[in-house]
């Protein structure tokens, strides 16, 4: 026999984001499984009828563990997790721990729109060339492995998308990271801050690079630091792709 295993990302709030492969997912689903928050964020509709394992305090081990283990028993279930699950989320932990279970455990990962894209429409425009995305948490990775990557992006011109910029317990990292890109970047680069992109709370702000007020930051705040290119049109940040400067002379 085997049981299916859905990896399914949610986008970044708002159901209309939500897309409808997600959506089929979730409903094919006889068992729910993820962190309380990411299971507050499915439709109430979707949820009708359904066990759900909802792992308030379970760490990301544990809840993988837990959803494999529904899954082996011939439960078809879906693990829920915000934006992409593949973007800083479950779908590699589920992978790695049910590598043995590959012959009879199918495992499928549906896509959600990440944070990044959905910060970028409300930003405007500032991810039209190369980009690179950090995260700014030290917690699974040394402090010097991310600075190195800061420095190499800054360096390379790329414009730089900053995930996880801030939590209660880590609130140095991303004044650190601001003064490595300052380095090498012009004090008035555009930095857009979105916080809590299509959810009620959404906020969005544009500073320059030497005017960026941290306090503003929170856990669900996504960061765009503009390349050499990047400007103002309007409000909005737009990162110029080329087509003007090559074809209108
Ligand atoms: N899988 C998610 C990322 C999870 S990591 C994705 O694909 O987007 C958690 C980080 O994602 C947060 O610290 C924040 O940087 C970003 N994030 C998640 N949801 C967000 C939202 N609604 N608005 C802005 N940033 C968000």
């Amino acid at each position: 026999m085997s049981s299916s295993l859905k990896i399914v990302g949610l986008g970044p709030g708002d159901s209309a984001l939500l897309t409808p492969q997600a959506q089929k997912a979730i409903a094919d689903a006889d068992v729910i499984v993820g962190y309380t928050l990411y299971v507050d964020l499915v439709p109430e509709a979707l949820k009708e009828g359904k066990e759900i394992i909802s792992t308030g305090m379970m760490g990301e081990i544990t809840r993988c563990e837990k959803a494999i283990e529904v899954a082996l028993s011939g439960k078809d279930t879906a693990v829920v997790c915000s934006g992409d699950p593949g973007i800083y989320a479950m779908s590699g932990l589920v992978y790695e721990l049910a590598e043995k279970h590959l012959d009879t455990l199918e495992i499928e990962v549906i896509a959600g729109i990440p944070a990044l894209s959905a910060s970028s429409a409300l930003l405007g425009a500032p991810l039209m060339h190369d980009f690179a995305v950090i995260s700014l948490s030290d917690l699974l990775t040394e402090w010097d492995v991310i600075e190195k990557r800061l420095k190499a992006a800054a360096e390379a011109d790329f414009v730089i998308v900053l995930y996880n910029p801030k939590s209660k317990r880590r609130d140095w990292q991303l004044g650190k990271a601001l003064e490595i890109v300052g380095t090498v970047r012009s004090a008035d680069t555009p930095v857009g801050l979105v916080k809590s992109a299509y959810r009620k709370e959404q906020k969005t702000l544009v500073f320059s690079l030497n005017s960026f007020d941290i306090d503003e930051v929170d856990m669900l705040s996504t960061i765009i630091i503009g390349n050499s290119t990047t400007r103002m049109i309007g409000e909005k940040i737009v990162t110029p792709r080329g087509y003007l400067k090559k074809y209108r002379k």
